[in-house]
């Protein structure tokens, strides 16, 4: 009896002091300011959060649930971004629901991490897994792409394609990455600290990557690169299987990490152009983030001045002004005591105050950008870390300024057939007998496909994959066996009423590959509404069958096919593409 009671007394004793400890360890609560002088850009802001996932994916809540947690935590925008194809969510979601400007983006999964396709349509192709392929894809739709979460600690959700053209900018923080990241002890506060305060249980998580800054400023170096915060926001978190914990709200992760963009000119109220504004200002690099979960950050600004002109975070400013007359760099906040204000010149501080402005001439070409730290007294953890990053003012020489534009667009160019000697299919003995393939649910034209010449078009509407029938596809093939092995490509001309991504295919006889006793090779071009020539090197074809010999035996070739299934076409869609003057190359010794 006596020891039961001691054990409990000690036990007492033991969380009393824990308690002590995790009380101890918080971070002060930072004291409200009165409200100063109005910003430079007031009415020109929009405050919004980045990368959220509703119940379109894995998250919890459908797109007006998540208007309302919005409009609760105060943001301007959301923007949206389903694992998947955007048409998740009918574009004609996309707006104003609730005061609250909902944008509508997609997650891509690819080899080289995830993506977030920014301002794009709802297209009929569906984005492939090559990481090249999906930034020029995007590009292609006039729209921009974030590396989402790029340095997560999971392997195949970190980033590398650094330097691919095409690449926008980053997700600079990543809320969910952010707390993956977090000792057992932080988490253990964090849980403790939550039901009296959850805004002070979830800052726990709010902490830079400083190598991913680090990466973030030598990048800068070279070309541009816009940073964001992104959340990552599922409003729940996965503890296993498919067991969720309803942990935390979307409302409570909206309010810990926020964009806070300066516009061209105020939101207007109407969806359309408010959504335009919103998304140059994302694209551009105009605004900065901030960990308002610790303190709010919206009386920030940072802006370059020039003779009458200012140029906002983001901006290119000609060198050559810096002899002219010279350019001013001007970093306001209105914080508590103790913040430091810095400006930094290629990842290096060039100026700190913490008397709440700076301004400063500029000397050279630079990236320059700005940090705001609070009083660590006021971080949970009593970390010395930034509360607000900015965007970049890049000062650049006018050939620096060219550089940086052609890098920003610098895609492969297609393969060249110059030093190859073509000749087309149709003469012997090359004929082919291109014919339709397709699933019995999608439509063809048949007699549209039948061709001998290697000229035929491919008029198609992909039915719905269902449970009895999940593989649905439309084709045009030829199933001659032939020997191909004197061949290094295929050329040929396509036009397409819509941008549409066909697979072509080379089977190779392969006894128990697959029904056809084939091993399947692919590739994959993409259609525009006018002719193209496609070149396509044999040796790009990758396997697509389960297994694989490793080598396409062109010299035991059992069909060549043009593929439109779920896995490059929108299921549901039709169109019409049309292929002319197939030939077959060499490349000549
Ligand atoms: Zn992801
Ligand atoms: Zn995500």
């Amino acid at each position: 009896m006596r020891f039961l009671l001691r054990a409990t007394l000690g036990l007492l004793v033991l969380l009393a002091t824990a308690a002590i400890a995790v009380v101890m360890s918080l971070p002060r609560d930072v004291p409200a300011l009165p409200s100063g002088d109005p910003l430079p850009d007031a009415g020109r802001r929009a405050v919004g959060v980045l990368h959220v996932h509703s119940s379109y994916s894995d998250g919890a809540a459908d797109v007006p649930a998540i208007a309302r947690a919005a409009r609760e935590a105060g943001l301007d925008f959301v923007v949206l971004s389903d694992h998947g194809d955007p048409d998740a969510l009918s574009k004609e979601g996309e707006g104003y629901i609730d005061g609250v400007m909902l944008l509508v983006g997609s997650e891509i999964s690819t080899e080289g991490g995830h993506v977030l396709a920014l301002q794009i349509p709802d297209p009929v192709l569906r984005f492939g897994t090559e990481p090249g392929e999906v930034l020029r894809d995007i590009d292609e739709m006039k729209g921009f792409s974030l590396a989402a979460h790029p340095y997560a600690r999971r392997p195949n959700f970190t980033w590398t394609g650094w330097r691919l053209p095409g690449l926008t900018g980053i997700e600079l923080f990543n809320f969910f990455t952010g707390w993956s990241g977090q000792s057992a002890y932080r988490v253990g506060v964090a849980a403790l600290v939550h039901p009296f305060s959850s805004r002070r249980g979830l800052a726990a998580g709010l902490e830079w990557d400083p190598q991913l800054v680090e990466k973030w400023d030598s990048i800068l170096a070279e070309r541009d690169l816009v940073a964001w915060a992104g959340l990552d926001a599922h409003g729940r978190v996965n503890l296993f299987g498919d067991v969720h914990l309803p942990w935390p709200s979307y409302r409570q992760v909206f309010q810990t990490a926020r964009n806070h963009l300066v516009l061209d000119g105020p939101l207007v109220g109407d969806a359309d152009r408010d959504r335009e504004s919103i998304y140059r200002a994302l694209e551009r690099g105009q605004g900065y983030m901030s960990f308002d979960g610790i303190a709010d950050g919206s009386r920030f600004s940072f802006f370059a001045q020039g003779g009458s002109r200012e140029w906002p975070m983001g901006s290119h400013v000609p060198a050559n002004l810096v002899d002219a007359g010279g350019i001013r760099l001007v970093a306001s906040i209105q914080a508590p005591d103790g913040t430091r204000l810095r400006i930094l010149r290629d990842g290096a501080i060039l100026s700190e105050t913490s008397h709440g402005t700076l301004s400063l001439g500029v000397e050279e070409p630079g990236v320059y950008r700005a940090e705001a730290h609070l009083d660590p007294i006021f971080v949970p953890g009593g970390r010395e870390q930034p509360w607000i990053v900015s965007n970049p003012i890049f000062v650049l020489t006018e050939e620096q300024i060219e550089r940086r534009a052609a890098l920003k667009r610098d895609f492969p160019q297609p393969v060249s057939t110059a030093e190859m000697a073509c000749q087309a299919v149709g003469n012997a003995p090359w004929r082919m007998a291109f014919h339709a393939e397709h699933d019995p649910a999608s439509r063809m034209d048949e007699a549209a496909a039948e061709s001998s010449r290697g000229s035929f078009r491919i008029d198609f509407r992909l039915s719905e994959p269902s449970d009895q029938r999940p593989y649905v596809w439309c084709s045009v093939g030829d199933r001659t066996p032939r020997d191909l092995s004197g061949f290094d490509a295929i050329r040929l001309q396509v036009w397409g009423k819509d941008v549409y991504r066909v697979s072509f295919q080379i089977r190779d006889a392969r006894p128990g590959a697959s029904e056809e006793d084939t091993e399947w090779w692919a590739g994959s071009f993409k259609s525009a509404p006018e002719w193209r020539e496609i070149v396509i090197p044999f040796d790009s074809l990758r396997s697509i069958s389960e297994t694989s010999d490793g080598t396409l035996d062109l010299d035991r070739v059992r069909g060549l096919f043009f593929v439109l299934d779920a896995g490059n076409t929108r299921p549901g869609a039709s169109g019409v593409i049309e292929i002319r003057d197939l030939e077959l190359c060499a490349s000549t010794p």
